[in-house]
């Protein structure tokens, strides 16, 4: 009998990597390079089929692949599998899906990054046995991918979950998406480091310095991560009383920051919303990394 295996492909601004995956769902062998976004999609597309043959040569004999899926940042289709205008790459209506298709002689689908590794920790990592979860995303931006019911919840123009843009204070900053007091502001990894660049008189690189300054005891590190925190549980609140999400699975860089974050998020998703609501909703750290999103992508793939 014929195995099945999958590909799953996350695409980034910067690089791309390659999993070649096994029914019982292990990344088996992998590959990666740079995306190289500037040369355009047709370049991209070509390099991409070129590390799926590579990685084809791993496939047991009596095995083959089936769907290869790729994740890649949004705004973008999954019907069509057509990369609409994503920031980070820089190109425009690109149907995706159907070139590199074209190129490794197989369906391929096209999903939301955030989503395709909500997917991921749904099915493989810390939402294993969640009935509502949502992946929340605090990095550069910050992004939500919701599963209810084992499905990914898009909404009605596949924008859900775009959790930091919730707001917490409606007299607040303007945001960079025109509205105020936005999640993003105070919990991203650069709300976080302008805060505390604004307290400390100081320039620093990125959120990881500051979580190191916290650990030693700096005051206004510590306060920043709590602020950035109280504006996350807060968001978390609100999308926990609309949705009743009974796991929520952190993600992204910002989380290097363990407790001084984590705490004053916890607390503000009790304080923010019911007791019925806020109070029961586990909040654990993603498992999967960036295998998250090539083990989501190629399950996408495989199921529809
Ligand atoms: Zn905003």
């Amino acid at each position: 009998m014929t195995e099945h295996w999958q590909i799953g492909v996350d695409l980034g601004g910067t690089s791309f990597k390659c999993g070649l995956i096994s029914p019982e769902y292990k990344i088996v062998a992998r590959n990666h390079a740079p995306t190289h976004a500037l040369a355009g999609p047709e370049q991209a597309a070509e390099r991409i089929a070129e590390h799926v043959r590579a990685l084809l040569k791993a496939l047991p004999v009596r095995a083959q692949v089936s769907a290869l899926g790729i994740c890649s940042p949004g705004p973008l289709d999954p019907l069509t599998g057509t990369l609409i205008e994503p920031p980070n790459l820089g190109w425009r209506d690109v149907p995706f899906a159907r070139m590199v298709s074209e190129r490794v002689g197989m369906p391929v689908t096209l999903e939301h990054d955030a989503k395709a590794a909500a997917l991921g920790e749904y099915h493989f990592g810390a939402g294993r046995g969640s009935d509502a979860m949502a992946l929340i995303i605090v990095g550069t931006g910050i992004a939500a991918g919701i599963i209810l019911n084992g499905q990914v919840y898009r909404g009605a123009h596949n924008s859900a979950g775009e959790i930091g843009h919730i707001t917490v204070d409606v007299d607040g900053p303007i945001c960079r998406c025109g509205s105020n007091g936005c999640v993003e502001i105070y919990a991203s990894g650069p709300g976080i480091i302008s805060a505390y660049e604004y307290a400390a008189h100081t320039r620093v690189d990125s959120a990881e310095v500051i979580a190191q300054a916290a650990e030693r005891g700096d005051e206004n590190a510590r306060r920043v991560f709590a602020r950035a925190g109280r504006a996350l549980g807060a968001g978390m609140a609100s999308l926990a009383m609309v949705m009743d999400i009974s796991t929520f699975v952190m993600f992204g860089g910002v989380m290097q920051a363990g407790a001084f974050v984590l705490e004053p998020t916890a607390q503000a998703l009790k304080h923010y919303s019911y007791q019925s609501v806020g109070s029961r909703a586990r909040i654990v750290l993603a498992e999967l990394g960036s295998d998250a999103g090539i083990l989501g992508a190629a399950w996408r793939a495989a199921h529809g």
